[in-house]
């Protein structure tokens, strides 16, 4: 049997593409190589707790106002989830300056407030507003194959290639306003001064119009339905599936560890290239290579799952988000954020936004704390279970202190996952949980518009490291626009 397509990899990006192609009548195999599908998005039990891995924010769904791009993708393949807009609903603390605040309602609450403290800069917000939708209209353009117009995206030309940064400070806004904006930056994954403007305003877009989304359900609940719609159509997955080899011929041959060999015409790989390059095929792709080393792996981190045996109200953790940041200048931030134990972190509390979160009078905490460096990389493998646990420790403590919450006495499961435990489920590059950092040049942009340049004959590439890099919305819809690719190019 020869398949049109074998997809290696069932995460968002893989069975996004497996679903378009089977929609498109194609013959696919999914190989994973673990039990269960979803990648870094799933649900694990532990006790009676069920923790969702990821995805405590869904940015570019939607609601009926403002229909985002995700729910157009889901209501195509005739997917439908339960999902709730949430608004704002943080506390932030910033260490270097003792303040803590919190954010709460819409955007136009923020621009209204920070309206009150800096004369003029709710015009230079609207402004902003106005350049973010043009800007997100004119990626989406470019990702289903449009130029946009240069007459009616002058934003999106004058912008492109500029930095997040820079033009904020071009445009006056005041440092203080830059740093509020600034909040979201560890969900991009990149610092303002690193980001892509263009990038920028694209999650801005998301942020304003699409709002902060989460699921009602389980993420592995979402993941079976990909999975269901995918196989009613045909498509086949197999799992505890790991593929170790490729072979690129013109009918390419996949092996597997337990030594089954599959033939498809052609490859799509929800992994990152690096890995693939490396470990699956044996052969060089020298330029292709080149253009890829030049690459950021994106950042890694520690996250902890805490099941605590109380409710939410009676620990007092009634936001739904927790941040605590050295500095809310990111490009500062940053600089902080490069050793085992560092002092910035996100935490979510679940149940705030889901009643069903977890058993009744009980809370999922989790906190999440990022690296930009390989920090794992000289510590021994003996001492790893102390490393981690200290992590842990210091973690949780760091919250109790931050927000003046007991927490440790309270906790019934803890589940910890490393850099390594993300590498070994996923074989992300170093346990890299967003693909390749948005950085400089290597933005959404010049991803969409040199994918084709850096493909490899017969093998392509979605998910996280792909165009738009990670991100429920957008490793779904690179399964979706890698594939609607292939299939143009094939009519
Ligand atoms: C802790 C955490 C929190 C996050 N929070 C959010 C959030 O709030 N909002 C948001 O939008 N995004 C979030 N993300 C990001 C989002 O979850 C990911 O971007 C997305 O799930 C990645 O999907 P992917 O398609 O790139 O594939 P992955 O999830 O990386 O899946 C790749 C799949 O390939 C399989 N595989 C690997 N190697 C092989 C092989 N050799 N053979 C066969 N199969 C193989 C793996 O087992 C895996 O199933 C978070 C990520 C993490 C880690």
């Amino acid at each position: 049997m020869i398949y049109d397509y074998i997809i290696i990899g069932a995460g968002l990006g893989g069975l996004s593409a497996g679903l378009n192609l089977v929609i498109n009548k194609k013959k696919v195999l999914i190989l994973e190589k673990n039990s269960l599908p979803g990648g870094l998005f799933s649900t694990f039990k532990k006790g009676r707790f069920e923790f969702d891995t990821s995805g405590y924010d869904i940015y570019n769904y939607g609601n009926l106002e403002h229909v985002g791009e995700l729910q157009k993708l889901l209501n195509k393949y005739e997917i439908d989830i339960d999902t709730k807009v949430i608004p704002f609903n943080s506390r932030i603390k910033e260490l270097s300056t003792k303040k803590e605040f919190e954010l709460k309602g819409e955007f136009e609450d923020l621009i209204l407030e920070l309206g009150d403290s800096y004369p003029g800069v709710i015009e230079k917000l609207k402004e902003l507003v106005k350049i973010s939708k043009e800007i997100h209209e004119g990626v989406e353009k470019l990702l289903i194959d449009e130029i946009p117009g240069e007459e009616e995206y002058t934003n999106f030309y004058k912008y492109l290639d500029k930095n997040a940064l820079d033009v904020l400070k071009e445009m006056k806004i005041p440092k203080e306003v830059i740093n509020k904006l600034s909040i979201w930056w560890l969900d991009i994954g990149s610092p303002l001064n690193k980001l892509s403007f263009i990038d920028f305003m694209d999650f801005l877009e998301k942020l304003i119009f699409k709002k902060d989304v989460v699921l009602c359900n389980k993420n592995l609940d979402f993941i079976m339905k990909l999975v269901n719609k995918y196989q009613a159509l045909g498509g086949k997955i197999y799992y505890n599936s790991e593929v170790i080899n490729i072979i690129n011929e013109d009918i390419k041959i996949v092996e597997t560890k337990d030594g089954l060999q599959y033939k498809g015409k052609y490859i799509i790989c929800d992994l990152a290239k690096r890995y693939v390059f490396k470990d699956l095929i044996k052969d060089e792709y020298k330029d292709v290579n080149k253009l890829e080393n030049a690459r950021t792996i994106g950042a890694n981190g520690v996250v902890i799952y805490l099941g605590l045996n109380k409710s939410y109200e009676e620990l007092g953790l009634n936001n739904y988000k927790y941040y605590q940041f050295v500095t809310l200048d990111s490009g500062t931030n940053i600089k902080y954020m490069n050793n085992l134990n560092h002092n910035t972190w996100i935490g979510y509390v679940p149940n705030v936004v889901n009643e069903n979160a977890s058993p009744k009078n009980t809370t999922i905490l989790v906190l999440k704390q990022i690296y930009f460096d390989d920090v794992f990389k000289n510590q021994q493998a003996q001492d790893y279970e102390t490393i981690r646990n200290d992590i842990a420790d210091n973690l949780i403590s760091q919250f109790e202190e931050a927000f003046m919450v007991d927490i440790k006495e309270y906790i019934e499961e803890i589940s910890i996952a490393t850099p390594f435990t993300i590498e070994r489920i996923t074989n992300s590059v170093n346990g890299s949980m967003y693909g390749y950092m948005k950085k400089g040049y290597d933005n959404s942009i010049h991803r969409i518009i040199s994918y084709d340049d850096e493909e490899i004959a017969g093998i392509s590439f979605v998910g996280a490291s792909s165009l738009l890099g990670s991100g429920v919305d957008n490793t779904i819809y690179s399964g979706y626009s890698v594939t609607n690719r292939l299939l143009k190019e094939k009519e």
